[in-house]
């Protein structure tokens, strides 16, 4: 599994349609201060379901929707579309490219598409705990982060490697189970 291609739409400083398209081997993005690097790593995150506002550097979510420069309008919506490769099946979806879209309109509107059919945030977290991509994983890594694995406490570090070791999601689902 890996991650294919990337298309952003009203995300951030993204304005237009733009897609990355990351080859196998190590992509390097570079570009000066606040041209947009981390607002793609922020996307990817955003997409795979990240509910924290201000860990998007933001107060609340439609913060994230571009929001215009002097020369440009707003727009009303922000797109997200990740495309995995799943030709190992790595992933619990038969289908060789999982395809994940969220949609955030300025009233409030969302959405998640698996493969263009509509699915709920829950969906995706369970595609992707413990595959090493989730929303809390450590393969994404921003600025700042590291310090906060050095200094999280022993049951904080314990979590971090449980998720890499992929326990977690049996875990949730016992505490799930538990709580019925
Ligand atoms: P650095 O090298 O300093 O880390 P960077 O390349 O990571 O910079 P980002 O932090 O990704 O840059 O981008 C910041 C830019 O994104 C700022 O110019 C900011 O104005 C812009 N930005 C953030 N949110 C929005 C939004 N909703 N609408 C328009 N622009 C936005
Ligand atoms: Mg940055």
């Amino acid at each position: 599994m890996y991650l294919k291609k990337l298309e952003i739409h009203g995300f951030k400083s993204f304005a237009d349609r733009t897609k990355i398209d990351f080859d196998h081997g190590i992509t390097a993005i570079v570009g000066p201060n606040g041209s947009g690097k981390s607002n793609i790593t922020e996307a990817l995150r955003w997409a795979l379901g990240e509910q924290s506002a201000k860990s998007l550097r933001g107060a609340k979510m439609p913060d994230v929707i571009f929001a215009g420069t002097e020369k440009r309008k707003a727009q009303n919506f922000a797109e997200v579309t990740a495309h995995f490769d799943n030709t190992g099946r790595y992933l619990d979806s038969d289908n060789k490219e999982v395809v994940v879209t969220r949609r955030l309109y300025r009233n409030g509107d969302s959405e998640f598409l698996i493969n263009g059919k509509k699915k709920r945030l829950r969906d995706i977290h369970d595609m992707f705990l413990d595959t090493g991509l989730g929303r809390d994983s450590f393969s994404i890594i921003s600025q700042g982060r590291i310090e906060s694995v050095f200094s999280s406490k022993p049951e904080e570090r314990r979590a971090i490697i449980e998720e890499a070791a992929g326990v977690l999601k049996f875990k949730t689902r016992k505490a799930e189970t538990e709580s019925k």
